[in-house]
C-alpha cells in the first residue's frame, strides 16, 4: 500500500514536472482526443491551441462543436484543469497516424463521397462521351514532380468551336488538402451538363458562356490526401529537400507561386506550408492556370479553398482598394450572400484579400483583368467528415448560380478588327480613369478580338491601341443597365 502511494506520488511529480517544463510543446504529441460541445473561444482561451493551418507539428479541427486535437498527456491534463474534459480517441507515437485517424475516421482511409483524381477525370470523360457538343476535356499542363496531366472540363454549346462569348473559370484544390474544391467543381460540371435543356438558367449559361472547370490544380498533392497517405498535404509534392522521399516539409505552395507581387506573399522558408518557391512560376501547376487564363481571358472566376466561410476578392493593397472595387466588392458580396454557412443561420462574408501576394486572385485580376474570387468553403477543418460534404456542395451550388447569373454583365464588349483585313486582333483597351499603374493593361482576346469588361455606369473614356496601328479614343461610353454594350472598333495600320 505504501509502495503504491509512493508510485502515485512519483507519477504526480512527473506530471507536475512536465507541466512546469519551459517548453511543453516540444514533448511528443501522442494522443488524439475529442472534446464535445466546445467553442472556438473556449479552446483558444486555454492558450494551448492556435489554429494554425501551416504548422505540420500541430493539429486541431473544430467542426460544428466537436474538436479533434493531437496533444501531449500534459496538454490533455491542462485542458481538463480548465474544464475541457476530453475523450481519448487514439494513442500512438506517430503524429501522422493520429492525424490520419482524425481526418479519415476509423478506416484510416478517405471515404465516399470524396473522389480520387482518376475518378474525377473518368467522370469528366464520361460526360464528354455522352454530350460531345457540350463538354470537352482538355489537358492544361503537367504536374511539377510527377508529370501527371492536369485536366480542365470545358462546357459550352458547340464547345469545340471558339465562339465570341464571355468565359468563366471554376478551379479547386490548389491546396490539395482542401478537398471541397474538387467536389464542388465536379458537382458544378454535373449540374451544368445534366440540366442543360431542362433548366432554363443552366441552358442560357451554357449557351451564352464558355465555362472552364479545373477540379484539381494540385494533382500530385491531391493524390497524397486521397490515397490515405497524409491528410495534411497542402503544397505540391516538389522534393524541395532533395532526399528523393516524399516527406514534410517537401512541396511548394502553388497559391503563393504566381508572378504578380510574388515576393510580397508567403515565405521564402521551405519548411513553411506557405513556401512560395525559389522564384515566381517555378511550378508547373500555377503556370498551367496562367497559360489557360491567357488563352481564355476569363471575365470571372472562382477558386475554391477551405476553410472560413468567407470570400476574398481583389484587393486590399496597403489600404488601397482594387481599381475596379466599385464592381468587384458588390459582386463578391452578392456571391457570399448566396452561400449558406454550415450552421445555416447566416451566409458567407466577403472581404478584400491582400493585393501584395503571389496568389491566383491578384494575378488573374492584376495581369488579365479577371475578377477572381477565393471562396473559403466550410468552417473548422481543411476537409470535412463525409456526412458534411453534400451540404457544403449544395450551399455552394447557389454561389455558382449567382456567379453565372452575374457573368451576363452589365459592361462593355469591345471588339477590335484590322481595318484592312477585317480580321480580329489583340489590342489594348485602357480606361485611364479606372486602371491605375497597379494593374497591367487589359487586351482583347487574340482569336475573337473581344474584351468583355464589367463596368460602372459611366460615362467613361476608353482608349484602344496596338503598336503599328493608330490609336482610337472613345468618350461618353456608358454600359447598359444589363447585358453587354458591343463596341465595334477598327484600327488602321500607321504608315512608316
Ligand atoms: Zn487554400
Amino acid at each position: 500500500m505504501l509502495l503504491r502511494s509512493l508510485t502515485i506520488a512519483l507519477v504526480l511529480c512527473s506530471i507536475t514536472a512536465h507541466a512546469e517544463a519551459p517548453s511543453p510543446s516540444s514533448v511528443q504529441r501522442s494522443l488524439l482526443i475529442r472534446i464535445d460541445n466546445v467553442t472556438r473561444d473556449a479552446l483558444q482561451k486555454t492558450g494551448i491551441f492556435a489554429f494554425d493551418d501551416y504548422d505540420y507539428r500541430k493539429f486541431t479541427t473544430l467542426v460544428r462543436d466537436t474538436a479533434l486535437l493531437v496533444v501531449t498527456p500534459a496538454e490533455r491534463a491542462l485542458l481538463a484543469e480548465r474544464g475541457l474534459a476530453s475523450t481519448l480517441v487514439m494513442e500512438d507515437t506517430s503524429f501522422v497516424t493520429l492525424v490520419r485517424r482524425a481526418m479519415y475516421g476509423p478506416g484510416m482511409k478517405l471515404q465516399e463521397p470524396y473522389h480520387a483524381y482518376p475518378q474525377i477525370v473518368r467522370r469528366g470523360k464520361e460526360l464528354e462521351a455522352r454530350f460531345p457538343s457540350l463538354v470537352e476535356v482538355i489537358e492544361i499542363g503537367r504536374t511539377s514532380q510527377k508529370g501527371q496531366p492536369i485536366f480542365a472540363f470545358v462546357l459550352s454549346r458547340d464547345v469545340r468551336t471558339r465562339r465570341d462569348v464571355p468565359t468563366v473559370m471554376i478551379d479547386g484544390c490548389q491546396h490539395s488538402n482542401e478537398l471541397m474544391g474538387a467536389e464542388i467543381s465536379l458537382a458544378a460540371a454535373e449540374m451544368l451538363v445534366t440540366r442543360y435543356g431542362s433548366d432554363p438558367d443552366v441552358t442560357s449559361w451554357v449557351d451564352g458562356l464558355r465555362i472552364v472547370i479545373v477540379p484539381v490544380v494540385n494533382v500530385d498533392g491531391h493524390d497524397v490526401v486521397t490515397s490515405g497517405l497524409d491528410p495534411r498535404w497542402r503544397k505540391n509534392t516538389r522534393d524541395t529537400d532533395g532526399n528523393a522521399i516524399l516527406n514534410h516539409p517537401d512541396g511548394i505552395d502553388i497559391n503563393r507561386n504566381y508572378d504578380f507581387n510574388w515576393a510580397g506573399g508567403g515565405t521564402g522558408e521551405p519548411t513553411s506550408g506557405r513556401y512560395r518557391g525559389p522564384f515566381p512560376f517555378s511550378e508547373n501547376e500555377p503556370r498551367a492556370i496562367a497559360d489557360l487564363a491567357r488563352a481564355e481571358r476569363f471575365l470571372l472566376s472562382i477558386s475554391y479553398h477551405s476553410q472560413g466561410e468567407v470570400i476574398y476578392y481583389p484587393w486590399n493593397w496597403g489600404g488601397r482598394p482594387a481599381p475596379d472595387d466599385a464592381v468587384i466588392a458588390p459582386l463578391a458580396r452578392a456571391l457570399a450572400g448566396s452561400i449558406r454557412t454550415m450552421k445555416g443561420d447566416t451566409s458567407y462574408r466577403a472581404e478584400p484579400g491582400a493585393g501584395l501576394v503571389g496568389q491566383s486572385y491578384p494575378w488573374l485580376y492584376g495581369t488579365l483583368g479577371t475578377f477572381d474570387l477565393i471562396v473559403e468553403t466550410g468552417l473548422g477543418a481543411a476537409f470535412f467528415p463525409p456526412h458534411e460534404v453534400q451540404g457544403i456542395i449544395d450551399a455552394n451550388m447557389h454561389g455558382i448560380r449567382t456567379m453565372l447569373r452575374r457573368a451576363t454583365g452589365p459592361g462593355i464588349a469591345v471588339h477590335v478588327t484590322d481595318a484592312a483585313s477585317g480580321r480580329a486582333i489583340e489590342a489594348t483597351v485602357w480606361i485611364p480613369k479606372i486602371e491605375t499603374e497597379e494593374v497591367r493593361r487589359r487586351t482583347t482576346h487574340p482569336a475573337t478580338g473581344t474584351l468583355y469588361r464589367f463596368l460602372t455606369p459611366g460615362p467613361h473614356q476608353v482608349i484602344i491601341s496596338r503598336p503599328g496601328y493608330d490609336t482610337r479614343v472613345l468618350t461618353g461610353i456608358t454600359p447598359p443597365d444589363s447585358g453587354w454594350k458591343r463596341i465595334e472598333v477598327t484600327l488602321t495600320r500607321t504608315r512608316h
